[in-house]
């Protein structure tokens, strides 16, 4: 490794090649040091730097007239020193240096000794009155000024803490403003000129038609523009903007919209955390009142096996013949593959309770997912002997669901119905299932004759971990109430001690269509 070495002064070692002379490189690095020394002092302490020499250099000039005389053109020096006290000093201080110049302008006039003529006494009378006049009027204007330094000192701290930011927004010129807090939320530095490009730099290229579709709002001068979507950082991360903007007329007439931004990305990713557990939740207890429905399913499930195995059989009859009848044969296969095909419906039913997926909305018939329902619950009615009483809507109503969590809400209200007429005799253990369509609701109601539920109780049904029973957990009605909530639906119960009890939820109906339904028991 060649080491070359200089005789040059350290400091004129960085100079650009171009700058020939030892000198003249030595002045550069010193103008060099000088500008970050000013730079790392920051806009704010370079502006009191000036205002303290300036202060000098005004002293200075009033010392050297102090010399000669007392008029006005003496009085601005102290004009001009007061004006830079205002905005170096507290109000308290700026009075006590307008007191001071004062008295300073007193004493030379005395000195002076010419009070003895009239026109000295009236010069020092304006001079000292346009001194006060000007310290009131500076105080005036430094309290306003010192009153909004505070307000924007709370709005940027409130804003800090909130995650809000302001901005402004001209459709006409496209042109665009923002607050330090909405550069930090758009992790742009501080002072870096907000554009409407910028902007839309950060926004999720998914989400831009809906930013799109505000600024397009705001050209027709909408009265108010909501926009909630995310911004992609460059390095991946995701954020949650919500936007509000409302116009704001100016004085020449224009139409600038005044906005707040903010990051909601902290209360979405907690909002995601209670739904993955709410789903995870709902997917334990399915799972629970599975192991509940076993006997049923197993029931449900055995029908078409003996069903399979007795139609095997006379199939294999029908050959055996010495004349096999082969129509008989295939009539019996039909059957076979009829049943097969029932049993594999029941278990993919079964699987898909028992499957943890993410919830799927999709236009669904109501009575199609209570029909399905009563396939896997019509054991557990048998086993608690129980009559039921299926009254379908003939208007079917096609309701936007996912269908595995509907089925749980209806198992759930139909196996707590079983359990509450337990405790009735046997003649008087009716279940009742209605639905039907009314102002655009599609409802379902389970009613059951048990003792009913006292009233004090009511309102605490929905609670989670609320139970009556020895064995319960007390969850099946708060994920109920959760799951018809995620379907924009309500849930509510209607009791009367020694009369039953009738839970009923309804869901915004997509379409009521004719069916085919008609009562069944
Ligand atoms: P769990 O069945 O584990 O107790 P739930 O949330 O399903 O949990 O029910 C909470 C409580 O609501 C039950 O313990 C019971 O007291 C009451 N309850 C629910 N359904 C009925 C009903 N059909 N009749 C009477 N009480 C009921």
């Amino acid at each position: 490794m060649i080491e070359i070495k200089t005789n040059q002064p350290a400091n004129a070692r960085n100079a650009p090649p171009f700058l020939k002379g030892t000198c003249s490189k030595m002045l550069y690095n010193c103008g060099q040091r000088t500008s970050r020394f000013l730079i790392a002092l920051g806009p704010n302490a370079l502006e009191n730097a000036l205002v303290w020499l300036m202060a000098l250099i005004v002293a200075y000039g009033i010392l050297i007239n102090t010399e000669t005389r007392t008029d006005l053109a003496t009085t601005t020096f102290y004009i001009a020193l007061l004006l830079m006290a205002i905005n170096l000093f507290s109000i308290s201080a700026v009075i006590v240096v307008a007191l001071s110049c004062m008295l300073v302008l007193t004493s030379i006039f005395l000195y002076q000794g010419v009070f003895q003529r009239w026109e000295s006494t009236t010069e020092l009378l304006r001079s000292l009155t346009v001194l006060a006049a000007i310290t009131f009027l500076a105080l005036r204007s430094k309290q306003v000024s010192d009153r909004l330094r505070h307000k924007e000192v709370y709005m940027v701290g409130a804003q800090r803490l909130t995650q809000t930011a302001c901005f402004g927004f001209r459709a006409d010129l496209g042109s665009m403003g923002w607050s330090e807090q909405a550069a930090r939320i758009l992790e742009y530095p501080a002072g870096m000129p907000a554009t409407v490009s910028l902007f839309l730099a950060r926004t999720h290229p998914d989400d831009l038609p809906l930013v799109l579709a505000g600024f397009d709002k705001a050209a027709r001068h909408e009265s108010l523009i909501e926009v909630k979507h995310r911004l992609l950082m460059p390095d991946g991360r995701i954020k949650h903007l919500h936007m509000f903007a409302t116009p704001l007329f100016t004085r020449h007439g224009g139409f600038e919209y005044l906005g707040a931004l903010m990051d909601v990305t902290a209360s979405k990713q907690a909002e995601e955390a209670l739904y993955r557990a709410q789903t995870q939740l709902a997917h334990v207890t399915r799972v629970a009142s599975l192991g509940e429905l076993a006997a049923s399913i197993a029931h449900e499930v055995n029908q078409p096996l003996a069903a399979i195995t007795s139609s095997g059989e006379a199939c294999h009859n029908w050959l055996s013949r010495p004349v096999p009848d082969l129509d008989e044969a295939r009539q019996a296969l039909d059957r076979i593959i009829a049943s097969s095909i029932r049993a594999s419906e029941i278990t993919g039913r079964v699987r898909a309770l028992s499957r943890q997926s993410d919830p799927l909305r999709q236009s669904e018939s109501l009575n199609d997912i209570v029909s399905q329902t009563l396939c896997l619950v019509r054991h557990e009615l048998f086993h608690h002997n129980i009559m039921a009483k299926i009254d379908l809507a003939t208007f079917d109503a096609q309701v936007s669901a996912d269908r595995v969590q509907l089925q749980q809400v209806i198992i759930n209200l139909i196996i707590n119905a079983c359990q509450a007429m337990d405790v009735v005799t046997a003649s008087r253990r009716t279940l009742h299932i209605r639905t039907w369509v009314k102002d655009n609701e599609a409802v379902l109601e389970v009613t059951d004759q048990g003792l009913g539920i006292p009233a004090d109780t009511l309102s605490h049904l929905f609670t989670p971990f609320f139970t009556t029973k020895e064995n319960g957990l007390g969850m099946g009605l708060s994920i109920c109430r959760s799951i018809i909530d995620f379907h924009d639906g309500r849930i509510w119960v209607t009791s009367e001690t020694g009369q039953g009890s009738s839970f009923l939820f309804a869901l915004p109906v997509l379409v009521a269509e004719e069916s085919g339904y008609a009562s069944a028991i």
